[in-house]
């Protein structure tokens, strides 16, 4: 959470530093801040730090700075607090006392309040109730000239997880900064240097890149920088380069990004397909795996590590190995998994599922299992990212940018992935050559079909105004649909603020039914298969209790349509696949029950991308 932008070169530090929080906007957006290197107004040559800092989105901060802001060199923050409230002294940049160095930070400082104590014993008084402000303060006790060595010292005192970036008046130029759990990413331009939080900071600037590890610290210039690893070795840098276009991070023409990303699904499926269908074998080409089709074969279980709607997404790829592939297979929180002491076996294949490969509890719970000898893969969206890095193997979604809190995209893609995962090992066990090539046609298919399924667009803009005012609401729905239905609550919940419960259709009986009623209404997803009957069951008693009915099925099933008060259909497919074309409608309700309610789609309140905090 939270954006961190640095710039040093010979262009308008503070536009570039503005321009690019705008486009970390989504990591954290409570309030927002800057610090520049300045000539001192007495024109004696001599450099002084100007810190502007505003509550509110980045507009509001753009607007606080002169648009003549001189200086060339400086660090910018967009906040998703932790601790301190949302106040304009506790938003970023945090300063010494004497003002000579200013610092942001993304993370949380544990043992701050010791280290708060320890400082003002020595003279330093605290300006914030922020964890982060420590920092400052130490940094500047340790300085003597050299800000990295300074932040070094500082460094040792630090418990907690850290994206730090900081400078000082006294080097004019210079940027230091340190990682520790949080990503930090310099960008290499001609004659200039970016440090960000996230890649699409300094897309339109450079795209070579280099991504810092745990530990390392980095010293950047405008002609140079240089990283030094936790042992205080220089690290020769290995520069990436980026592949996301511009434009991919641009609304181009929708209302917000959560539309563009929701209307997007077609290709970005299709994406995550790409290159990866193998027909002459019937089998998924998954060349990041790292493992030999041996050891593959070997593994006898599959254990899911996600949080939020990766954890969704592995819910309904868990069903699929299981029941397709013949694997026991398992998804599991990974803020639980990493505290309950798990059993980590070399026979089980674990899974890290994250939109941005930084979500802290999915990173955390998957270095555990790799302290216990586990094998890790990772599923997830950005490339370079700290999970991808760590994990043993993995498998790209290759969803592009996502850039709404609410994820869409990156969820049907993870869903593509756990499809090709699924063939892959259903193939090495008791697939035969013809069942895989019929899988494969169908997943093929799947972008057409939600191509289709999206143009129920009206229709459910209609549905939203009419329900959008309810204040409760259940999603229900069994077998493969159950995680859909708790991805379709989890939506309405992000960006609506109704309250939504998903429950797995057979389990309302046992206690959630005592909330129907004429004023909550139920969403139920409708499979087309053995459990048809049964979903068809549970609808009739919400009805014969009086709650209103929202069935989404296949456009061929005129019973369902006849039961349900309001009827969604989707294109007919496989039950297999279904969870790809009932997610849709269920996206795009959420969207317009939050757009009728006038909430702010893409930033919705206390959230933020990309959780980098436990
Ligand atoms: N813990 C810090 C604060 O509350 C940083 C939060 C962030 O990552 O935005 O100010």
């Amino acid at each position: 959470m939270c954006g961190i932008t640095g710039y040093t070169g010979p262009r308008q530090a503070s536009r570039i530093l503005v321009e690019g929080l705008k486009r970390l906007e989504y990591r954290g957006y409570d309030s927002a801040g800057i610090a520049v290197q300045q000539e001192n107004l007495a024109n004696d040559g001599s450099i002084e730090l100007t810190v502007i800092k505003q509550v509110g989105k980045i507009a509001a901060l753009r607007q606080a700075v002169p648009k003549d802001l001189a200086g060339h060199c400086g660090i910018g923050h967009t906040r998703w607090a932790t601790h301190g409230e949302v106040t304009q002294t506790n938003a970023h940049p945090h300063s010494s006392c004497d003002g000579r160095i200013s610092i942001v930070h993304n993370g949380i400082i544990e043992n701050y309040q010791a280290l708060k104590e320890m400082l003002e014993h020595s003279g330093c008084s605290f300006k914030s109730e922020t964890d982060s402000e420590v920092i400052a303060h130490l940094i500047s006790y340790h300085y003597d000239g050299d800000l990295e060595l300074a932040l070094k010292a500082a460094l040792k005192h630090l418990k907690g997880t850290f994206g730090i970036s900081c400078i000082c008046a006294d080097e004019p130029g210079r940027i230091v900064g340190a990682r520790n759990g949080s990503p930090l990413v310099v960008g290499v331009g001609e004659g200039e240097m970016f440090l960000a939080s996230d890649v699409t900071a300094m897309l339109a600037h450079t795209k070579r890149v280099v991504y810092l590890n745990d530990g390392e610290v980095v010293s950047l210039w405008p002609h140079e920088f240089r990283i030094s690893d936790s042992d205080d070795q220089a690290v020769d840098p290995k520069i990436d380069h980026v592949t996301w276009e511009l434009d991919a991070i641009e609304k181009e023409g929708f209302a917000c990004y959560m539309e563009k990303e929701i209307f997007e699904q077609p290709d970005s499926i299709e994406r995550a397909l790409k290159g990866r269908m193998d027909f002459e074998y019937s089998m998924a080409k998954l060349g990041g795996l790292n493992l030999s089709k041996k050891e593959l074969h070997a593994k006898q279980r599959v254990r899911v590590i996600a949080a939020g709607t990766s954890w969704h997404a592995g819910l309904v790829g868990c069903h699929l190995i299981e029941s397709i592939a013949r694997l026991p297979a398992l998804a599991e929180l990974a803020s639980e998994l990493r505290y309950r002491n798990p059993v980590v076996e070399p026979e089980t294949l674990y899974l890290s599922v994250s939109q941005s490969g930084e979500t802290a509890d999915t990173l955390y719970a998957m270095r555990e299992v790799q302290r216990r000898g586990g094998t890790v893969l990772g599923i997830c969206n950005v490339v370079g990212s700290t999970i991808a890095r760590e994990s043993d193997g993995g498998i790209y979604v290759h969803s592009g940018p996502e850039i709404a809190v609410a994820s869409t995209k990156a969820f049907t893609s993870q869903l593509a992935a756990f499809y090709l995962l699924t063939l892959s090992l259903a193939r090495m066990h008791d697939m035969s050559h013809h069942e895989g090539a019929v899988f494969l046609q169908q997943l093929r298919d799947i972008p057409g079909l939600v191509k289709k399924a999206l143009e129920q667009r009206d229709r459910i803009q209609v549905l939203a105004k009419k329900y959008a005012h309810n204040q409760d609401f259940l999603f229900l729905g069994r077998g493969l649909l159950y995680p859909i239905a708790l991805e379709g609550a989890l939506k309405l919940k992000e960006i609506s603020y109704i309250h939504a419960e998903g429950y797995a259709a057979g389990e309302i009986k046992h206690g959630p039914i005592a909330l129907v009623s004429p004023e909550t209404p139920s969403v139920f997803l409708v499979p087309n298969d053995h459990l048809r009957e049964k979903t068809i069951t549970n609808m009739k008693e919400i009805k014969a209790r009086g709650g209103p009915v929202i069935a989404i099925a296949s456009e061929k099933d005129t019973e369902v349509a006849a039961i349900a008060d309001d009827f969604i259909p989707v294109p007919d497919c496989d039950s297999r696949f279904q969870p790809f074309t009932m997610i849709i409608p269920l996206q795009l309700f959420a969207y317009f029950c939050a757009l009728e309610l006038g909430k702010d789609v893409d930033q919705p309140r206390n959230l933020a991308k990309s959780v980098t905090v436990e």
